[in-house]
């Protein structure tokens, strides 16, 4: 437990209080550490040229020196004074996707403190698209670094009470939008080779970055093994496949669990909580998988302290980048029926 007093401040998400804004931009640039809502999930934001504010970053945090952060600027204007070119690809895609939730990876202009990339040549850098962030980012003044607002191995925040279950005490300000809209992590698409190659799956699609390049989607690579560390605190199991075979095979997980005397919980869509014994979570809605990735962040820290979690997974419901996410932190996929 750190020995600051965290502030929370309610900010309107989509009118910020311009005075409310200034201030806690004013902290920002004198080296405070401030967490604010993005459309993916709540980042913790940091003066990025202030080395103390960064080291305070990353021991807030408990990050990895070696895990370089994100810059955030409030608009694609801030850009050439930190990277050292711009691709024309990423100009297309920038035009395309900023604001938004894709972080472009350029060569940096190698400007800001070590400590920022962690001693990397290059420099990720994405503008938000939330009234919050973009107001907040401007009234600082300053280039803004925000990794998530979560402790390092956990799952990303996406409510100011999530940010506050992890932070509390070690970082000075939580302004508070509500509930992030996409609930997961940007995009993050490496540019500085000549193929482009997505380090981090998001929202933004391998697809809809191959069609805005002019490329087939076949060119851009994907890293098989993404950066994020583990973040499941309990022992995960997605279950997969069709909602009548996935339901049965969760039930008798659940029953075996309680015969270990395990305490277990489960990750349903919101139509099928009643279907199970408790404690049971809905999290979005069947077919809708852009409700689930909202939900889904909240969902696992609702039940992390029991011994397992059960997600159920029908094909259609969790979308492929949750579903790729869960895949990653799980201790089983267990796939049932005929899912794909
Ligand atoms: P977060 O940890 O929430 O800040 O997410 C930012 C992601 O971008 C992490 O997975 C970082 O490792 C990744 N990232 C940031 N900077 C770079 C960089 N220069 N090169 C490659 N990946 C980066
Ligand atoms: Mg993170």
């Amino acid at each position: 437990m750190g020995t600051l007093s965290t502030a929370v401040w309610r900010v309107d998400a989509a009118r910020p209080d311009p005075a409310v804004l200034a201030e806690a931009g004013s902290l920002v640039r004198k080296g405070k550490l401030v967490a604010f809502p993005t459309e993916t999930v709540y980042g913790l934001g940091a003066n990025a040229l202030d080395p103390d504010a960064i080291g305070a970053l990353f021991a807030a945090k408990g990050r990895p020196a070696d895990n370089p952060l994100t810059l955030h600027l409030a608009a694609v204007e801030g850009l050439p004074s930190y990277v050292a070119e711009i691709p024309v690809l990423a100009s297309r895609l920038m035009k395309a996707f900023w604001p938004g939730p894709l972080t472009i990876v350029f060569k940096s202009a190698g400007n800001l403190p070590r400590a920022v990339t962690g001693g990397l040549e290059t420099i990720a850098v994405r503008v938000p698209a939330h009234p919050v962030a973009l107001g907040l980012i401007r009234a600082a003044q300053t280039p803004v670094v925000a990794p998530s607002a979560n402790l390092s191995g956990r799952p990303s925040p996406t409510t100011a009470a999530h940010v506050l279950d992890d932070l509390a005490g070690r970082i000075h300000l939580v302004l508070d939008g509500g509930p992030t809209p996409i609930g997961i992590e940007s995009t993050v698409l490496d540019l500085t080779d000549e193929c482009p190659m997505i380090l981090r799956a998001g929202m933004v699609t391998k697809e809809q970055i191959a069609a805005v390049s002019g490329v087939a989607p076949e060119t851009v690579r994907e890293a098989v093994i993404e950066q994020n560390p583990d973040w499941s605190r309990c022992r995960l199991i997605l279950v997969e496949g069709p909602p009548g075979p996935a339901a049965q095979e969760v039930l008798r997980l659940y029953e075996k669990f309680a015969l270990e005397n395990k305490t277990t919980g489960i990750v349903t869509r919101e139509e099928r909580v009643g279907y199970y014994p408790g404690p049971v979570v809905g999290c979005g809605r069947a077919g809708d998988a852009g409700s689930v990735a909202a939900g889904i962040y909240a969902a696992i820290r609702q039940l992390e302290n029991l011994d397992v979690i059960l997600v159920e997974s029908a094909p259609g419901d969790l979308g492929p980048v949750v579903q790729q996410r869960l895949r990653r932190v799980a201790f089983q996929v267990i796939r049932v029926g005929n899912a794909q």
